[in-house]
């Protein structure tokens, strides 16, 4: 390799085309060479440039001497292996953020805006290979700043967009899927940590006559004010509203045993009906009404989701059958 002119590296073979040196320090990423003694013989301008140093300062010293920083880390234990074994080795950001000092700009430096690197360490150089008659260690720096903030945002929104993909468009509660990931997930606990799990499952009394009257628009604010409502009185945030579908949302209830789900069951009604939504269409009453059905899973029991379900169903149904507007279990 001929480094040799302006940058005054090390003139080591004479065949080297004369645009190989200007091309290595045109590379978008940091390039070191050291000897078999760690000692620095090529260094190129985009190293030079982000570490903020000049190569007479770089040049023929040991890498340590110039990056204290690496002693005693994985870059310099990954340095060592490749050395000893011939092999190359690859430093992941993931593990190894950012080895080296290298900075966007001499601005930030100190700012904490260190590059993220994703460095290769080569060892070459042996006989056998009939490139050089030296041992060298060839280091590849490449800026994977980018990668990593759009691996960040993707991240991020992929987060988001489960969250959205598990919300009820019409109601804010969580939808059938965030049930169904909730839902067994409680139960698990529960039988861990041998504590009660209660559900309870709701349905809007005579609510077909109640869109046949007042028009679907109506329905579907009278369902916004319920799952409110169920919001203002299941508040804890393990616990879990969602929509079941229909006019049917259940809530996932924690650590409640089947008396205190029963007594909530009964605040989720009364605040419904203090909400005076007129309802002419109800047999049972002139605003709109509940009916809820309970179920407990405790620990002794090996209820699984179906179960749990079932059982607040079948309450629920014994509600609608004993005359709507009241709590079964
Ligand atoms: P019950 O007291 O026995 O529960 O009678 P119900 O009329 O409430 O029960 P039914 O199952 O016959 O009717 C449920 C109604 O809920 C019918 C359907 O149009 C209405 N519904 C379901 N989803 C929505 C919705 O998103 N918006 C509106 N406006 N209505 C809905
Ligand atoms: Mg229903
Ligand atoms: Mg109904």
């Amino acid at each position: 390799m001929s480094v040799s002119g302006q940058s005054g590296q090390s003139d080591e073979a004479s065949n080297c085309p004369p645009w190989a040196h200007w091309l290595l320090d045109h590379l978008q990423l940091g390039l070191l060479v050291l000897d078999a003694q760690c000692q620095v013989v090529f260094v190129n301008d985009w190293l030079l440039v982000h570490a903020g140093l000049t190569r007479d300062a770089v040049l023929s010293r040991h890498l340590l001497e110039v990056f204290p920083q690496l002693k005693n880390t994985s870059f310099e234990r990954a340095l060592k292996q490749a050395v000893a074994s011939g092999y190359p080795t690859l430093l992941s950001q993931t593990l190894n953020p950012a080895p080296f000092p290298l900075f966007l700009s001499t601005r930030q430096r100190g700012q904490d805006k260190v590059l993220r690197q994703s460095i290769r360490i080569v060892p070459a150089g042996f006989k056998a290979s009939g490139l050089m008659d030296q041992r060298y260690i060839f280091i590849q720096i490449n800026d994977v700043t980018q990668s990593v903030i759009r691996e960040r945002l993707l991240k991020a929104q992929s987060g988001r967009l489960k969250g959205l993909s598990e919300i009820d468009v019409l109601t804010g509660l969580g939808n059938r899927r965030r049930l169904d990931a909730v839902l067994p997930q409680a139960i698990r606990t529960a039988h861990k940590s041998a504590q009660p799990l209660s559900l309870i499952m709701f349905d809007i009394d005579y609510f077909k006559q109640f869109n046949d009257i007042y028009g679907h628009l109506a329905g579907d604010e009278g369902l916004r004010q319920v799952a409110q409502a169920l919001n203002e009185v299941f508040r804890r945030p393990q616990d879990l509203v969602a929509r079941f579908g229909g006019e049917e949302m259940v809530a996932v209830l924690p650590e409640t045993d089947g008396q205190a789900a029963l007594a909530l069951a009964q605040q989720a009604l009364q605040r419904v009906r203090e909400k005076c939504i007129d309802h002419r269409g109800s047999k049972i009453a002139t605003v709109l009404t509940l009916s809820a059905g309970v179920a407990l899973c405790d620990p002794a029991s090996a209820l699984t989701t179906i179960d749990l379900l079932k059982a607040a169903d079948q309450a629920l149904y014994l509600a609608k059958s004993l005359g709507r507007n009241q709590v079964c279990s």
